[in-house]
C-alpha cells in the first residue's frame, strides 16, 4: 500500500492566460517525495517553484498533469473535496507569516483547528505547542505586538496544529535574519520527525537546504 503521506507529481504543466498571451509557469515531468522525507526544492527565481508548491498543496490545480499525496489523486478532485482533503492533511508555511492582523495569536491558531471541525481540548493543545515553539505567555497578543521570528513561529504553529501528513513551506525563512532562519527550520525540521510528517520545502539558501535529507533543483523551465 502507498504511504499516506508521500508525494508524487507526474507531467505536471501549468499555464496562465495573460493579456500577452500563454505563459507557461511550470513544466515538470516528475516530483517525488518518499513518505516521511524532508525535501529542499531549489532553483532560479521564477523557474516554478511557488507554482509547484501550490499544486502540491491542493491550492492550484495544474493545466496538465497528476498530483498523488499517498494514494489519493488530489487532481481529480471536486474542488470541494480537494480543499477537505488540504485542510486536514496539509499544513503550509509562506515567506511572509499571513497571520489575520485582528486576532490573537491562539485565535490565529484556533481558526486552523475550527476549520478541520477538530477543536476538541484547543486549549490544551494549543498552549502545549506555543510553549513548544517558546510562544508561553503570547496566547493574547496580537501579530503586530510581536517581532518577525515570533510570528514566524506561530505561522509555524497554525500550519501544524492539526498535525497534518504534509508540512508545505514556501521560502519560511526568507523574510528573517540568519538566527531566526536557523531557528525556523530546526523548528520545521523537529516538528516533523515528531509528526513523521513529510517536508517539503522551497528555499534558495543552501544552508537551509542542507538541514534536508533531499534537495530538488529546478532549471528555469521547472524540470530537475
Ligand atoms: P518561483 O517561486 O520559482 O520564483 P513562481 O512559481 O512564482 O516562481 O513563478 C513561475 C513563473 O510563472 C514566473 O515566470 C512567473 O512570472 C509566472 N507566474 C506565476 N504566477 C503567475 C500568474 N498568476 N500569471 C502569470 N504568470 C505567473
Ligand atoms: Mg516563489
Amino acid at each position: 500500500m502507498t504511504n499516506p503521506n508521500s508525494v508524487s507529481a507526474k507531467n505536471i504543466i501549468v499555464e496562465y492566460k495573460t493579456a500577452h498571451g500563454i505563459i507557461r509557469a511550470l513544466d515538470c515531468p516528475k516530483f517525488s517525495a518518499p513518505a516521511g522525507a524532508s525535501v529542499a526544492i531549489m532553483g532560479p527565481s521564477g523557474c516554478g517553484k511557488s507554482t509547484l508548491l501550490g499544486i502540491l498543496a491542493g491550492l492550484a490545480v495544474p493545466t496538465k498533469g497528476t498530483v498523488s499525496i499517498g494514494a489519493k489523486n488530489i487532481t481529480t478532485l471536486s474542488e470541494s473535496k480537494r480543499v477537505a482533503f488540504r485542510k486536514q492533511h496539509i499544513g503550509v508555511v509562506y515567506q511572509a507569516d499571513n497571520l489575520l492582523p485582528f486576532l490573537n495569536v491562539f485565535e490565529n491558531i484556533y481558526l486552523q483547528l475550527a476549520l478541520c471541525s477538530d477543536t476538541s481540548d484547543a486549549n490544551n493543545r494549543i498552549s502545549d505547542l506555543l510553549e513548544r515553539l517558546g510562544l508561553k505567555g503570547m496566547e493574547s497578543r496580537l501579530p503586530d505586538q510581536l517581532s518577525g521570528g515570533q510570528r514566524q513561529r506561530v505561522a509555524i504553529a497554525r500550519a501544524i496544529i492539526h498535525k497534518p501528513d504534509l508540512i508545505l513551506a514556501d521560502e519560511p525563512t526568507g523574510a528573517l535574519d540568519g538566527k531566526n532562519a536557523v531557528n525556523v527550520i530546526e523548528l520545521l525540521v523537529s516538528i516533523h520527525e515528531q509528526l513523521r510528517s513529510t517536508l517539503i520545502v522551497v528555499t534558495h539558501d543552501p544552508s537551509i537546504a542542507n538541514r534536508l535529507e533531499q534537495t530538488v533543483t529546478l532549471n528555469s523551465g521547472g524540470q530537475q
